[in-house]
């Protein structure tokens, strides 16, 4: 490093902005080495205490996302987007909305994560397909974005390795929450995708990674400025994960439901949250206006054009594309089902979105450890969603379970979860909050 590292931690600490190159100064440390663990530890907790100003926050974006490979699409015509999710339970909006943006004209060159936690990952969904291939190259990324309109990937450690570093030792000096690390983090890995826009869904709720509507939407307008700030048309969305999303927690079992709302049907909430990021992705993506964007892409998802792209999708990464027509057949069912039933008539008032992908984890859904291997038919389908009616006897959710034990345990889980009250519960709306992309 050029810079002796104390004396920018010092200056940090000291309530002072640093300079962008000494940020970038800090990012050579943290690739090469020469930042020691105990010098970024205490660099992350001061950045946490003092906060960053929003010129530091694109210097560190910047700088981390230029610390590893950053692909260039500037070649494939059109304005590509990506859609970026901050991580809820049943989140598999992905899955239907690329394929619908790339449908009506917009390039979609998708990164996406593995689950980690009570939140499930993309990647673990996709590759639940028989077949289906993550680890694209950035030769095949690019041609298939070129030809198919569309390509989902996995994240690859040549993305953004500063952020690796800074992530692992965040997690271990309880630096996490920090709207300005949080930002950086995020928009390092995604802007090295070579996108020209973004839209993003930050969840906020008890079973997303911001529990309340202040902090959430403090996170979207920092991600919004700081992409904008670096060239990138970015706007974000605030929506619901007080409860999960649509009906299915599990691997399988969200690509199943994921296909139903590409046929037009599936749950409404799924729907809702799809066509509101899809016309985000239309109008960031200029091929529509505001007032349009929505009812184009509502027509896409009803005619089987989303459909069809998904299937030509599938085939092109090697999946079994027969998964569109015969989802149960191709992707298989768990062998153990039990179902858990109401005991009373009522309303169902509320769904705690954590427990449940706590439950569906420790059916083998997801992962506690990134190492753990994950089990892509297991998991949770729920019948009722908060505020349905419900009568004695009446099933609330099917627990998919590998073997008996597990599903024992998961019922044992669930049964306090699923309250039945005697009034119809108040439900707090699906879209929380919007943060435009600027003029
Ligand atoms: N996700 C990320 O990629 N980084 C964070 O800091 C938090 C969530």
């Amino acid at each position: 490093m050029k810079n002796f590292p104390a004396r920018l931690i010092a200056k940090k600490r000291d309530h002072q902005a640093l300079a962008a190159e000494e940020i970038q100064d800090l990012v050579d440390g943290v690739v090469d080495g020469s930042l020691s663990d105990a010098q970024l530890g205490a660099l992350l907790m001061a950045g946490f205490l003092v906060g960053n100003e929003d010129r530091e926050t694109v210097e560190w974006t910047r700088a981390m996302r230029d610390s590893g490979q950053v692909l260039d699409l500037s070649d494939i015509p059109g304005v590509k987007v990506d859609k970026h999710s901050t991580g809820g339970v049943g989140d598999k909006v992905s899955l239907v909305l690329a394929p619908l943006v790339a449908c009506l004209g917009v390039p979609v060159p998708m990164v996406s994560g593995r689950g980690l936690g009570h939140t499930g990952g993309t990647v673990d969904k996709l590759l639940s397909i028989p077949g289906f291939r993550m680890d694209l190259g950035p030769e095949e990324f690019e041609a298939l974005v070129r030809e198919n309109g569309l390509a989902m990937s996995a994240a690859t450690d040549a993305i953004a390795p500063a952020d690796r570093r800074m992530y692992a030792t965040r997690d271990v000096t309880a630096t996490v929450e920090s709207i300005s690390w949080i930002t950086s983090s995020i928009l390092s890995k995604k802007l090295a995708e070579g996108i020209d826009a973004l839209v993003l869904d930050v969840k906020c709720g008890r079973g997303a990674f911001m529990k309340n509507l202040e902090r959430a939407q403090e996170l979207a307008e920092s991600l919004v400025r700081t992409a904008n700030l670096l060239g990138c048309r970015t706007s974000a969305r605030v929506t619901n994960m007080d409860r999960p999303l649509g009906k299915a927690i599990g691997n399988s079992l969200e690509v199943e439901e994921s296909i139903h709302c590409l046929r037009g049907g599936g749950p409404q909430d799924l729907r809702e949250v799809v066509l509101l990021l899809a016309a985000d992705m239309l109008v960031v993506g200029e091929a529509a206006a505001p007032e349009q964007a929505m009812g184009l892409a509502a027509a896409a998802l009803d005619d089987g054009r989303a459909l069809e792209r998904f299937r030509l999708m599938v085939e092109a990464q090697g999946g079994d594309p027969r998964v569109v027509d015969s989802p149960k057949e191709v992707l298989g069912v768990a062998p153990v089902q039990r179902h858990l039933c109401a005991e009373e008539d009522g309303f169902l008032e509320d769904l705690d979105p954590f427990e449940m992908g706590w439950t569906a984890l420790e059916l083998g859904a997801g992962r506690r450890t990134a190492k753990d291997p994950i089990d892509p038919q297991v998991g949770l389908l729920c019948r009722k969603a908060p505020g349905d009616p419900v009568a004695r006897g009446e099933v609330l959710v099917e627990v998919h379970a590998r073997r008996e034990e597990d599903a024992d345990r998961a019922l044992d889980r669930l049964r306090p979860l699923f309250k039945i009250g005697a009034e119809p519960p108040m439900l707090s709306p699906l879209l929380l909050a919007t943060v435009a992309a600027p003029d």
